[in-house]
């Protein structure tokens, strides 16, 4: 009789269980570092301070930037756990360490066809240490300048900057800034370009509206200016950056930014590795084995709407109190419904 109460107790537990967690139970996902899976796949390697990210798509892969030389081991063993034996291209954005420092292992360990990277005025060692090892083991070299494109897959990415010996006087502005694109679906890589080139992005109309948007050098507050952010609208963010780093990154004014628009920020120092799989319509992020969200591809880079941060208040586009809005109140609405959905009322004089 003991066991058969201690068995409805049981039971009960577990039904009281199923009652709390309801429709809300986390998807837990076991292998999803591993699985291979249909459509894009972009992975945010965990490289500590730095940048490495693994693009794949429709069997062929792609690495943007490796990380400093002492995280190579994490990245040559994050795309051999992939399954992938060859590189369509590697990308070194600029010639800064923390970004092309764990390169040359990979050149080495994987078959790499295409080593893409930036003319600039270049006297970095880890530059000259990856084209070293390029012409050491035969890869070829590829200088992007705005709007070509790579392919890979069904997937497309448009070089958006720099310019050839563009001369900044901080090469991050160099960096190799790429928008790739999967059916509906949208990638933004910033690479460490600063807000010197999101202005220039900016004047430069070309559709920045992304619905992933990897921000600019490590989310420090030299990048992600408002205006910016404003146009590129994404839904999430990610931030590639080390535990305590002695940068401070990410900087409390990007993560304000964000906030404030309700972009959801990811971070490498809080998620480790993270992986995006876009089916040309919806996004699905992934990480610490939980998927965190999945995002439907934005149906147009046209916004029709301008909020105000403070007030509350949103306006069509052609309001002329916008004239006076401040880039830094402004958030941008694609649809009437996303502004009414986020709490703002409709301005009394241009009646959106
Ligand atoms: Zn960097
Ligand atoms: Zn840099
Ligand atoms: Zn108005």
């Amino acid at each position: 009789m003991k066991n058969k109460f201690q068995f409805l107790l049981l039971a009960f537990f577990i039904l009281i269980l199923f009652i709390i967690n309801g429709c809300d139970v986390p998807v837990f996902l076991t292998d999803y570092l591993t699985k291979k899976y249909d459509g894009l796949t972009v992975s945010f390697i965990d490289v500590g301070q730095g940048d490495a990210t693994l693009v794949e798509c429709g069997g062929e892969a792609m690495l943007i930037d490796a990380g400093l030389y002492s995280e190579k081991d994490k990245v040559t063993s994050y795309i051999s756990q992939r399954g992938i034996e060859s590189l369509k291209y590697c990308v070194a954005t600029h010639p800064h360490s923390d970004h092309i420092g764990g390169m040359s292992q990979v050149i080495y360990r994987f078959d790499v066809e295409t080593l893409v990277y930036p003319l600039c005025e270049n006297d970095s060692d880890s530059m000259n240490y990856v084209l070293d090892t390029c012409d050491e083991t035969g890869v070829s070299y590829f200088n992007p300048e705005p709007m070509d494109t790579l392919t890979l897959g069904d997937a497309t990415l448009t070089v958006l900057s720099p310019e050839a010996y563009a001369d900044y006087g901080n090469l991050n502005n160099n960096s190799i800034v790429l928008k790739l694109e999967y059916g509906n679906t949208s990638f933004l890589f910033m690479g460490d370009a600063e807000t010197e080139v999101e202005k220039e992005l900016l004047n430069s109309g070309y559709n920045l509206s992304a619905d992933v948007l990897k921000c600019g050098h490590h989310g420090s507050s030299t990048s992600s200016c408002a205006e910016f952010i404003n146009t590129v609208n994404p839904m999430v963010s990610v931030i590639s950056c080390g535990k305590n780093n002695d940068y401070g990154h990410p900087h409390r004014e990007t993560l304000s930014t964000l906030n404030k628009r309700e972009i959801e920020v990811y971070r490498t120092d809080q998620l480790s590795s993270i992986i995006a799989n876009s089916d040309g319509k919806a996004i699905t992020i992934m990480s610490k084995d939980e998927v965190l969200s999945t995002l439907t591809a934005k149906e147009s880079s046209e916004y029709s709407y301008t909020g105000n941060l403070n007030s509350k208040i949103f306006h069509s586009n052609d309001c002329e109190s916008l004239k006076d809005m401040s880039e830094k109140n402004k958030i941008n609405f694609v649809k009437r419904d996303d502004a009414v959905l986020k709490g703002y009322t409709p301005c009394k004089s241009c009646n959106p």
